[in-house]
């Protein structure tokens, strides 16, 4: 199907952007990578009269580290994740996550930020940034908000940004001094390039031999992007033990709201969940006792 017709926009600079959503409110979209909004346009489940293309306003892409905290530009592509040997040792999750998103032609258009902003309870960035604790950043006329990530999902395909705001930078917290952590993403699909029948993003970080913190986020087993609470909090403060790890996993299946649907039956999809919670917290605490020799 062709899409509705539109007035296209691409401004070069971020307050031209805001003003541009300021002016038009929730007549208008942001289109970044436009690998999911191309889509929803053509068949006509949207229809904005205006298109915010935000491709070529500068700043917004990047991954860089610093003062405790790693930065990801909203605009930095899925593509520009998997390259970046440098995440290796900062944030392996991320690189481990990176290509399994989608096939090569999407993963050299779509982006962070947009796959964050699109909210599909499969997309596999919102279970990462839930485990990774980070924040979002919202720009608007007004100035700027800091969300965190287990504030941003509020439902399938809805999130906490007004139609004003663009989200212009993800912030993932780093280790701290006596600290190690490493995360994990393990994702099950029919094939490759599908979306998730079920995906789970694991994130520790140790101190003293003990787990300081668990972050644990579920991918397409809810209405949103999970974050397993519960079960990030079984492991604070414990050993790794194979016994706390299995508790947490059985904490995060219980956490997991699937659906029976083609990939599998709810009750399957669970014990999936219960699986690779184990495995990824295995992978995390292996990689996290590593990066502390
Ligand atoms: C065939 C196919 C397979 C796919 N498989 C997967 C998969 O396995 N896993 C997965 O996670 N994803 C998958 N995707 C989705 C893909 O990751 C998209 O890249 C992503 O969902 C959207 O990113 P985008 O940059 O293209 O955003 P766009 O399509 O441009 O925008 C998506 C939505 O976010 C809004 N938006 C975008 N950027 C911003 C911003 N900075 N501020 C405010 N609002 C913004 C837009 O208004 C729109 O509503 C798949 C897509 C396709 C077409």
């Amino acid at each position: 199907m062709v899409p509705a017709a539109f007035e296209y926009r691409a401004p070069t600079s971020l307050p031209e952007a805001l003003e541009l959503l300021r002016e038009h409110g929730d007549e208008a979209k942001v289109m970044a990578g436009g690998q999911s909004l191309i889509p929803l346009l053509k068949l006509r489940f949207a229809a904005p009269a205006v298109v915010v293309d935000i491709g070529r306003v500068p700043g917004l892409t990047g991954i860089s580290a610093g003062g405790g905290t790693l930065r990801v530009g909203a605009l930095t592509r899925h593509v520009d994740v998997e390259r970046d040997t440098g995440l290796d040792a900062l944030c392996p999750i991320l690189r481990e996550a990176a290509p399994q998103i989608a096939d090569p032609l999407v993963r050299n258009r779509g982006t962070v930020g947009g796959s964050l902003c699109h909210a599909d309870p499969a997309g596999d960035w919102g279970a990462v940034m839930l485990a990774l604790d980070a924040e979002l950043v919202a720009s608007s006329p007004a100035g700027e908000r800091v969300i965190p990530a287990a504030e941003f999902f509020q439902g399938p395909f809805t999130t906490a940004l007004r139609p004003d705001e663009v989200l212009t930078e993800v912030r993932i917290p780093a280790a701290g001094a006596g600290q190690s952590a490493a995360g994990a993403y393990l994702k099950l699909e029919r094939k490759v390039g599908d979306f998730a029948t079920v995906g789970v993003a694991v994130q520790v970080r140790l101190a003293n031999g003990e787990v300081e913190r668990a972050g644990i986020g579920l991918t397409a087993v809810g209405p949103s992007s999970l974050k397993a609470g519960a079960a990030e909090r079984s492991l604070a403060g414990r050993a790794p033990t194979d016994e706390a790890i299995a508790e947490a996993a059985r904490l995060a299946s219980e956490a997991a709201e699937p659906r029976d649907d083609i990939r599998g039956s709810a009750a399957y999809k669970k014990d999936v969940v219960r699986v690779f919670v184990q495995r990824g917290l295995r992978s995390a605490v292996a990689r996290a006792q590593e990066a502390a020799r």
